[in-house]
């Protein structure tokens, strides 16, 4: 049977960002409802092991990390739905969702903290090896290949961006590009070419992620040349695929401003969007940093943001009140 759900403050998404804005909100009061999608926890339950989030001496695991965040946001009085969002209507007041079974959530604030997804090749073996030694985070894997080969794949900002980054844990790294030139900015390139560990395979494809013997994980990738069709081996440890993210916004399409790449645009140095009461968080508004704390940190933003819009619209519901009664 169908429900309706009514909330002062509707999450949609159960990553680090619509958590943390859980927490938040549940602590100032607002009981909030969180809609958890397809994927409870997020991205950080698709990773084992996390050695850059604050607060852990040890490595802890990315799915052990969410089912904490959960957990902390239920016992300060947060409400978990496992619902995923099929439509939105933010035209009419309250905002009205509708899951795909059919339940229908209405709410005076809307949290959008849907994230961002990798792009990928879509080759077996590179799902096969993904989390052994096929990564799409430089940032967030490149620490376990200190001093170890890597190669990184794609032509944009993101990939020169990564093998830059690289550079500080290895000295041997390969930007392959199935073009002959970048995309990427003139000043990154620049830095790219001048840099004495890294090198640039131009005009190659991936054939295959190689995996050693048992769990050895990425040893080595076979190349193919675009034009010539040659093939070629080169080992590696580590296989960064950036060829750019997905941020999950087609349900916001034509509803909330979007930027050119799709992403949730938000006032500078807010989580509001173009439509006043819903407010943005985490991976879906943010291509620059995309990691866990950074997620949580706007998740914290959006909850305080969310706070003071409806202490706003009390007060000022109560002052027209207060008007009419004087009347
Ligand atoms: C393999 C891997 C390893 C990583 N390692 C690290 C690391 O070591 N350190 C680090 O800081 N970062 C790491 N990251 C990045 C980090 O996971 C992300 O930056 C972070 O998860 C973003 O959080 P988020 O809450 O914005 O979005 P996500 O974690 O992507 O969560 C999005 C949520 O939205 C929900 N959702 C989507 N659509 C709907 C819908 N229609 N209705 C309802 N819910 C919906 C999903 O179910 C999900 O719960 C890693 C990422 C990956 C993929």
């Amino acid at each position: 049977m169908t429900a309706t759900h009514s909330t002062r403050m509707l999450i949609l998404g159960s990553g680090p960002a619509g958590l943390s804005a859980a927490i938040y909100a549940a602590r100032a009061g607002l009981a909030p409802i969180v809609v958890q999608g397809i994927q409870p926890g997020g991205q950080l339950t698709t990773t084992t092991d996390v050695e850059n989030y604050p607060g852990f001496r040890d490595v802890i695991q990315g799915p052990w990390l969410m089912e904490e965040m959960q957990a902390q946001a239920e016992h300060v009085g947060a409400r978990m739905m496992w619902d995923t969002i099929v439509d939105v209507d933010v035209s009419v007041r309250p905002f009205r969702l509708t899951g795909d079974g059919g339940h229908v959530y209405s709410c005076d604030t809307l949290v959008i903290a849907t994230g961002a997804q990798a792009r990928w090749l879509g080759m077996e073996s590179e799902t096969r090896l993904r989390g052994q030694g096929v990564s799409a985070c430089a940032t967030c894997d490149g620490f376990f290949y200190r001093g170890k080969k890597v190669a990184v794949i794609g032509g944009g900002n993101t990939a020169v961006e990564e093998a830059l980054y690289l550079t500080n844990h290895s000295q041997d790294v390969t930007l392959i590009h199935r073009r002959d030139s970048l995309r990427a900015e003139k000043i990154l390139q620049k830095r790219l070419f001048a840099h004495p560990h890294i090198k640039v395979l131009w005009n190659r494809e991936i054939a295959e992620f190689v995996g050693g013997e048992g769990n050895q994980g990425l040893v080595a990738i076979d190349l193919k040349d675009t034009h010539s069709g040659a093939r070629e081996r080169i080992e590696v440890d580590g296989g960064f695929v950036a060829i750019g993210h997905h941020p999950a916004t087609e349900l916001f399409h034509d509803k909330i401003a979007l930027d050119a790449d799709g992403y949730i645009e938000v006032t500078p140095g807010t989580t509001r969007t173009s439509v006043e009461g819903v407010f943005a968080c985490g991976d879906v508004m943010d291509k620059v940093y995309r990691q866990a704390v950074t997620a949580a940190g706007t998740g914290c933003m959006a909850a305080l943001d969310v706070e003071r819009f409806l202490a706003d619209q009390d007060f000022e519901a109560e002052a027209e009140a207060a008007s009419i009664a004087a009347e």
